[in-house]
């Protein structure tokens, strides 16, 4: 049965093997047992319901709470040849109906509707005559009061199974779960001899750092200058650190949203699709982004503040690299947070107890913070794992290999200069006093005439500054809270003054930024672009980073070695492998390289511009050699009159790919009568949006033109005019 479900896995996902804990739940599942599975973020649960989905006979309903999601996931389910849909309350009634109606004619495996919907009559008239094979839920905690995110819709799930001529299986999911979740679940939903799957919470492709005593805006700076283009989240504690961070980063340039709950929906909704559709490479938010968010290669997640506890850090940290490709969590840490996430409890909890659960939350984040032990192995240990591991690696505690720096005189200058001005002033006039600045409150206060003025003045003020800040965070001083923090003189430092302990500070090495060849990568990622753009699907659901990644290293050049490149299914290859494969051959054959397959291809034998098109393959998943290009037969078929909807019904292949064929015969020299397909009246404007926006963002250019306007025509105008006005998108 599990040779079953390896073979849709191939086929429609296109990886060969089963992420861990996965063969398990399914194989489970495909025995008819209802089933619990909890995996981390990223840990592949959709497959797990969606292969036996597949498998089953009738089909599966899929229930979710998170409304942003169900689009998503049903595009990704389209983009992979699956018929599915959803049913929420951002469809109109008609909709609603429709799609109630298909799914009573038995038109899609998969169907996911949010827990309200379950109560409509309609609903479940429908659903009482169809053939239901499994209810899968999502984010099946949110059924338990003792979860962290209780529904009261998630109630109507388990009547609703009732009320089913015959019983499904029954499956839920989640990421987080408690045993007295757990149990919560089984029971609510009356699962039979359920075991629980329980997957390990640890996420090796993530790498973990704490940063402490260090400023964080130069630290932030540095580190996006190393990451261009990458995508990645910056969480701030408050809506005001969020907007003076985006100015920030705007002014200097970068590609940048924000997102807190002081915006309007739209603004909000407007940037988080930027952020999807890769047209933002950073987000910089409070904890109000990310649910539902199912971004995949967010590369990095910095925390500007340190959060309330592990719970919500996993979390938002959690949401770098579910692509499975690397990602960095980092987390800057210092004092003020503390203070920050205390005031917080105080605002918002009321209850004696609970304030207590609290303040114990918050110190194991405060302790995560300082440990020098490693990260991962905390983080786990905090989720209740034991891991014999002691060193994982890739944590800043495991790969610290800075320098430490004798910084004791240095302390006991600080230390004494604090005392002379008497406890009474913040870290920035304490280092002005010790850098022996003329500032006009350094005078008006005397303080020129302390022994300790200008004691330091071979230092820079910042890097006075980051001294003390240094001392903070390891409990030499402390501010205090208020708006204007006080620095104060901690027990901890009175043996520094007496001479009788020492104090360092630790200096980074600085990182080596490797450099890797990005060019193709950044073909890949354009191509990828263009297709999301006219697809109108985010980049992610085209092809995952992963996937690009491992065209950069195998340079698959034909259909064998492209459909070997993990996340290339069947039909994501039907509608798109020749394209990448086009573009990596011109790649190929530009850098004298060669591709790691069996039939090596000669220059001669594919001049640049020409590809080998692979499209119409049925099942083998081979192409005669001597059968016609794909794109050459649409060609014929076009050139006899026929349109690109029947030629796309007659050949199985959707018009979107039929459009490409067409495009692709202009490039390489065919004659392509481009007045037929370039409605006449919008010719110029075209032309002119294409003069005032270029042609890199194809739906830059079409969100500036009239919805009658389509991305097939822009193109046809690209390539008519593309010799003379302007650099064509791609050269034939
Ligand atoms: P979750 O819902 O648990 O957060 P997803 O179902 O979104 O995780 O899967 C996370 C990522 O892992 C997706 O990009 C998915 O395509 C990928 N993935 C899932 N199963 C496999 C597998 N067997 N091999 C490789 N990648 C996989
Ligand atoms: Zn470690």
């Amino acid at each position: 049965m599990i040779e079953k479900a390896l073979t849709t896995l191939k086929r429609y996902y296109g990886y060969s093997t089963f992420k861990e804990g996965q063969e398990q739940i399914i194989h489970n599942i495909l025995q008819g047992h209802d089933t619990v599975g909890i995996m981390p973020t990223g840990g592949g649960k959709s497959i797990c319901f969606q292969i036996p989905a597949l498998l089953f006979s009738g089909i599966t309903i899929v229930i979710s709470p998170l409304i942003s999601l169900m689009k998503d996931q049903v595009d990704t389910l389209n983009s992979l040849g699956i018929p599915a849909s959803f049913i929420n309350s951002s469809l109109t009634k008609g909709e609603v109906t429709e799609r109630i109606r298909e799914a009573g004619t038995g038109r899609y495996k998969i169907l996911y509707v949010a827990p309200e919907r379950l109560e409509s009559g309609l609903f479940r008239a429908v659903t009482a005559s169809v053939d239901i094979s499994m209810v899968a839920i999502d984010e099946a905690h949110c059924i338990s009061q003792w979860g962290h995110d209780f529904r009261p819709s998630y109630r109507s799930i388990s009547p609703f199974i009732k009320g089913l001529p015959e019983r499904p299986v029954v499956t839920a999911f989640t990421a987080t779960a408690t045993e007295e979740v757990t149990r919560d679940i089984i029971k609510l939903l009356s699962m039979k001899k359920s075991a629980a799957h329980v997957m390990g919470f640890n996420r090796e492709n993530l790498s973990f750092a704490v940063v402490r005593g260090q400023n964080k805006q130069d630290f932030t700076m540095n580190f996006l200058s190393g990451s261009p283009g990458q995508a990645g989240i910056i969480y701030a504690a408050t809506r005001k650190e969020t907007d003076n961070l985006y100015s920030l980063l705007s002014r200097k340039g970068y590609s940048v949203g924000r997102y807190h709950a002081g915006l309007t929906d739209e603004e909000r909704m407007k940037t988080q699709e930027a952020f999807i559709y890769d047209d933002i490479n950073i987000m910089v938010a409070t904890n109000a982004f990310g649910m539902g968010i199912d971004k995949s290669n967010v590369r990095y997640v910095i925390h500007y503040n340190m959060p309330k506890n592990m719970e919500a850090y996993y979390q938002e940290a959690g949401r770098a690299g579910r692509d499975g490709d690397p990602g960095q969590c980092i987390l800057l840490f210092n004092p003020q947070d503390i203070l920050l996430q205390k005031f917080l409890i105080e605002q918002t909890v009321s209850s004696p107890e609970r304030k207590a659960g609290e303040y114990k939350k918050l110190q194991t984040m405060v302790d995560y913070c300082h440990t020098t032990g490693c990260l991962r192995k905390y983080i786990l240990q905090y989720f209740g794992e034991e891991h014999a591991f002691q060193n994982c690696g890739s944590c800043s505690s495991c790969n610290d290999d800075s320098e430490l720096n004798d910084i004791t005189v240095e302390a006991q200058k600080i230390f004494s200069c604090i005392k002379h001005m008497h406890e009474r002033f913040g870290s920035t006039l304490v280092a002005e006093v010790l850098k022996g600045s003329q500032n006009k409150k350094v005078i008006q206060f005397g303080f020129d005439r302390l022994s300790t003025y200008g004691l330091m003045k071979e230092y820079t003020l910042k890097e006075i500054k980051d001294m003390i800040n240094v001392l903070i965070a390891e409990g030499y001083l402390y501010s205090t809270e208020g708006q204007y923090p006080v620095v104060k003189i901690s027990p901890k430092a009175f043996p520094v003054l007496k001479g009788e302990g020492g104090v360092w500070q630790k200096i980074r090495k600085k990182q080596v930024q490797l450099k890797q060849d990005e060019s193709l990568f950044e073909l890949l990622r354009a191509l990828r672009k263009e297709i999301s753009a006219k697809e109108n699907v985010p980049p992610y659901v085209v092809f995952p980073d992963s996937t690009l990644r491992e065209m950069c290293s195998s340079l698959p050049t034909d259909s064998t070695s492209m459909l070997a490149v993990k996340g290339v299914g069947e039909i994501k290859f039907q509608n798109y492998g020749s394209l990448f494969i086009e573009v990596i051959r011109n790649y190929v054959n530009e850098h004298n390289l060669s591709p790691q397959n069996n039939n090596p291809i000669s220059p001669v034998e594919l001049p640049s511009g020409r590809s080998l098109d692979t499209d119409g393959i049925q099942d083998t998943g081979h192409r005669e050699e001597e059968e016609e290009p794909s794109h050459l037969i649409t060609y014929k078929m076009y050139q006899a009159g026929q349109t690109v909807r029947e030629i796309a019904k007659d050949r199985g292949l959707k018009p979107v790919t039929i459009e490409n064929h067409i495009i692709r015969c202009g490039l390489e020299g065919h004659w392509v009568d481009w007045d037929a397909i370039i409605p006449q009246e919008y010719e110029t404007l075209i032309l002119e949006t294409i003069h005032e926006i270029g042609t890199e963002k194809l739906r830059l250019l079409k969100d500036a033109l009239p919805d009658g306007v389509s991305y097939f025509a822009i193109r046809a105008v690209m390539c008519k005019y593309r010799d003379n006005t302007f650099k064509p998108v791609k050269e034939g």
